[in-house]
């Protein structure tokens, strides 16, 4: 689907973010209404836009997303207290964005689901 959303546009560097991890499959950047202290999106490049449109195709660079998750947690000091990872899908899962992306949040105790 389309690849002229938001997130394509900053993956692509056309619209500003605060960029906090880039590599070849994903770029992770500050969301811009933070929830949590520490709130990063981590998205693929490549144009998902959904969990549920996501096939076995998807599989690497889902796995890819969990990994820089992993990351983000040791680069930001929170890999031993603890962070959340999420991932809000469809209208009554509270997606807003039709990019696939992974809320990373640390700083404070998690909301539990
Ligand atoms: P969703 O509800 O789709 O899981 O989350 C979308 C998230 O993207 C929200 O937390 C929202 O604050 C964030 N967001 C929406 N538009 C932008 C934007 O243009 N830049 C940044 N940095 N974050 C955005
Ligand atoms: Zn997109």
């Amino acid at each position: 689907m389309s690849g002229d959303c938001i997130f394509c546009r900053i993956v692509r560097h056309e619209s500003p973010a605060d960029i906090e991890y880039e590599d070849d499959e994903v770029v992770a950047f500050k969301d811009i209404y933070p929830k949590a202290p520490v709130h990063m999106l981590i998205v693929p490049r490549r144009h998902i836009a959904s969990l549920a449109t996501a096939t076995p195709a998807d599989r690497e660079t889902l796995g890819h997303c969990l990994l820089v998750a992993r990351t983000l947690g040791e680069r930001t000091g929170y890999a031993e207290r603890g962070y959340r990872v999420s991932l809000n899908t469809g209208p009554e899962g509270g997606q807003v964005v039709y990019h696939i992306h992974l809320h990373f949040t640390a700083g404070r105790r998690a909301a539990r689901a």
